[in-house]
């Protein structure tokens, strides 16, 4: 624990005149109030303020909040009376540990609380004064650099979520840019101990990998720029798992691509050598495309300044600089902090980085209520962020383009899963709509609904992308699973046997699949066919199946001069008798196409519809044409294969509505080839066994009567 003299003198180092007196009365009171109380971690309660009021001392605050940071649970925790504190350390004081007390209630309410109404209590205590969301920052930040000794996991992870949202992006808005990356980081442990412990682990791989390299950088870079006359100091600086974590979302970078974890600070002495610095670097090493950001001509608005490069630095490695001058590294680490100015007591509110602040406590004075406050606020603090409601009221806040399918999302799972509509600020609104700060969002649901791929194109946050993603990909599979059964199922049957899982079982090894279920996906999906499985099952068979599209013409004129009752029923006429002859498969002719056969040495003749494709090679070689027809007098039809080529919309569900309409339409599928797939559609070429041209007709125009499918023709050629 820190002593009653070190706390003193920390705060006297920074600010000569600090009220000594209230400082140490400060420390005697809090100690005596919280008495023998003990926290979680089984410390001392006392230690707690303490640890608060030492952060504090790190960014130079004056000693009112430090005192309030000693007294600031005294008044929830213990028996202490507001006036107890106002009469002791006065009316400034006592305001102060009003305020933080009031945000500590606000965040022990119960999990119905009206957020909205919290965010504004939050956003008017910190207007009223700054230094109240100070103290509740670093109050914050110590409840969580602690929160494993809390031993319920929903509150942990609540608390986390709640750093994560409201907390880090407020210190941020401040400009503490350190107080903010240590809240993500810790509330990502929390949150997502997984991802945080794979990426310490590479880390630690390219840490071990580049042994002494920061040194060497470090000096080298200080030599090129001391030969140009610049007097830099260069310091390195890791980047923290969460932000490697939130580049790995932005970009779509995988773990193997996560190179360039070293980042430098370089400090110069004014904002002219910030910019020859930068010169400097970028003559002497390779730059990385549009790394580069200039924040000191345009600084962000929480008044943050520095110039941003990447280059392939000494050591060959990719590294990150940021450049600025000593004042604006202050800023950039103690934000709001910074500009105190101790002779007029705190910041200046007239400061330009302010003015947010102001803005919002005007809009706050004249609003109706939250919500309104929200929308009128447009909430430019959270520049990059939407805040959104729920329409208990609960707040729901979202990167900036969110959709309803991302709020449903982020309110549970399920919800998002079952999305079919939204209504926002009561108006039924299309799924794709970009949320705007304060939007009261109803999420309409049904049991019937799952996750289309169609919104993968325009959710924001991770979360949504990855539930519909998965999705896809488990439906995709089963579908193509029971799709790739049917199939085998026919192709079994059509060979006489009985399909079942074991025969699958027995050639597993040969399509090198894992398991049945995986085999008939495979089949589903066209990479395999059904006769191709069937053939490994029963290989016996295969010579036999190969000689049987080729019928030798005696054998049909055979079965033709069966008269009635004949088991074909269909013949062609005008072959030349002991002629072999076989279907083309480009355009796969059925029954009641008008045909021609074309002459092929070897072959024997192939039957093509008149209009295929492929017989314009054949135009000037009229000695090849024979002129064929198909005679039609038998009752019992023979099976034809005819290919058709569709396009099906990619949702769930879309290729088990294909094959019932198929099945529905006594047509069988006997082989199916995906030629192309998108998000949003599928190609295919799917060969239906039907009795003739009619037959196949009727089955294309059943397809097209459903709204899954896109298109349908008949393949030809
Ligand atoms: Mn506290």
């Amino acid at each position: 624990m820190i002593r009653q003299f070190e706390l003193v003198e920390r705060v006297k180092a920074y600010d000569p005149g600090a009220d000594e007196d209230a400082l140490n009365r400060g420390y005697v009171f809090a100690m005596k109030a919280h008495g023998s109380q003990k926290r979680a971690s089984g410390d001392p309660y006392f230690s707690h303020p303490l640890e608060v009021a030492g952060i504090l001392t790190r960014y130079k605050v004056d000693s009112a909040s430090i005192v309030t940071a000693l007294l600031h649970d005294t008044i929830e925790d213990t028996d202490t009376k507001l006036e107890d504190i106002q009469d002791q350390f006065g009316e400034e004081v006592g305001r102060l540990v009003d305020g933080v007390t009031k945000l500590t209630r606000i965040e022990f309410q119960s999990d119905q609380a009206q957020q909205a109404e919290n965010f504004r209590k939050l956003v008017l205590a910190m207007s009223e004064d700054i230094r109240v969301l100070l103290v509740k920052l670093a109050d914050r930040l110590h409840n969580m650099r602690t929160i494993q000794y809390i031993s319920k996991p929903e509150k942990r992870r609540r608390i986390a979520m709640e750093t994560m949202d409201i907390y880090a992006p407020l210190a941020e808005r401040i400009g503490m840019q350190k107080m903010k990356t240590e809240l993500e980081d810790l509330s990502f442990g929390e949150i997502n101990p997984d991802a945080r412990k794979s990426i310490l682990k590479r880390f630690e791989f390219l840490r071990d990998q580049g042994e002494g390299v920061i040194g060497k950088v470090i000096a080298e870079l200080s030599r090129v720029l001391a030969d140009n006359g610049i007097d830099a100091e260069i310091h390195s600086r890791e980047k923290t798992p969460y932000s490697v974590w939130r580049k790995m979302q932005r970009n779509d970078i995988g773990f193997e691509q996560l190179s360039d974890i070293m980042a430098f600070r370089v400090v110069v002495g004014s904002t002219e050598e910030c910019y020859r610095t930068l010169g400097i670097a970028h003559g002497a090493y390779p730059v990385v495309p549009s790394r580069f950001k200039d924040y000191i001509s345009t600084p962000k608005p929480n008044g943050y300044q520095s110039l941003h490069t990447g280059i392939f630095g000494p050591e060959q490695q990719r590294i990150e600089l940021q450049i600025r001058t000593r004042e604006m590294h202050e800023i950039a680490e103690h934000g709001v902090a910074a500009h105190w100015n101790y002779k007029q007591g705190g910041v200046d509110k007239e400061r330009p980085e302010y003015h947010w602040l102001r803005e919002l406590l005007d809009i706050l004075e004249h609003a109706a209520g939250p919500e309104e406050f929200l929308e009128h606020t447009k909430l430019e603090m959270f520049d990059d962020q939407v805040f959104s409601f729920t329409p208990r009221g609960d707040l729901i806040n979202l990167p900036r383009g969110a959709t309803p399918i991302d709020f449903a999302y982020k309110v549970h799972s399920e919800v998002g899963d079952r999305c079919v509509g939204a209504k926002i600020n009561g108006r039924m609104m299309p799924l794709r709509s970009e949320l705007r700060n304060g939007d009261q969002v109803e999420i309409i649901t049904s049991k019937a609904q799952t996750p289309s791929p169609t919104w993968d194109k325009f959710v924001v946050t991770g979360k949504a992308r990855s539930r519909i993603r998965r999705f896809v990909r488990m439906q995709e599979r089963s579908q193509y699973e029971q799709l790739g059964r049917s199939i085998l199922q026919r192709a079994f049957r059509d060979e006489g046997y009985e399909y079942t899982k074991k025969a699958l079982l027995d050639v597993l090894d040969v399509f090198n699949q894992p398991s049945p279920e995986d085999l008939c996906s495979q089949v589903g999906a066209g990479h395999l066919t059904g006769r191709e499985v069937v053939e490994a099952v029963f290989p016996g068979i295969k010579k036999k199946r190969e000689d049987e599209n080729i019928v030798p013409i005696s054998q049909a004129q055979k079965k033709q001069a069966k008269d009635k009752g004949a088991e074909d029923g269909i013949s062609i006429k005008g072959l030349i008798p002991g002629m072999a002859m076989h279907y083309a498969s480009c355009c796969h002719p059925l029954p009641g196409d008008r045909i021609v056969g074309i002459v092929t040495t070897g072959k024997g003749v192939t039957i093509h519809t008149i209009d295929c494709d492929t017989l314009e090679p054949y135009s000037d070689m009229p000695e090849r044409w024979l002129d064929v027809s198909w005679q039609m007098d038998g009752e019992i039809p023979n099976i034809h294969v005819g290919r058709v080529h569709l396009t099906v919309l990619n949702v769930p569900g879309s290729l088990g509505d294909l094959s019932t309409v198929i099945a529905k339409n006594e047509g069988n599928i006997s082989n199916l080839k995906i030629t192309n797939r998108s998000t949003d559609f599928f190609d295919m070429l799917i060969d239906v066994e039907v009795r003739d041209v009619k037959h196949l007709t009727d089955v294309i125009a059943a397809l097209r009567a459903t709204p899954a499918i896109n298109s349908v023709e008949r393949a030809k050629g």
